[in-house]
């Protein structure tokens, strides 16, 4: 005997995608105090609509990783 889960057709299935906004270079940066960094808006895209999920600070120089990683 097999037992298989039930399948309920009409179930709706969230589906969720994280897109990423273009970056906004030009942004002002403490660390570094030059206008080096950017930033970008994070979005959702659900099946009820677009939501911003917020927005991600980053820097050209803090955030080089070319030197590989540091501690
Ligand atoms: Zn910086």
């Amino acid at each position: 005997m097999t037992s298989r889960p039930e399948y309920r057709p009409g179930t709706a299935v969230l589906v969720v995608r994280l897109e990423v906004g273009n970056p906004r270079g030009g942004q002002w940066c403490p660390a570094c105090k030059a206008y080096t960094g950017f930033a970008v808006d994070l979005l959702v895209l659900q099946t009820s609509g677009v939501r911003v999920l917020g927005t991600a600070h980053g820097c050209e120089i803090c955030d080089d990783t070319d030197g590989g990683e540091r501690g």
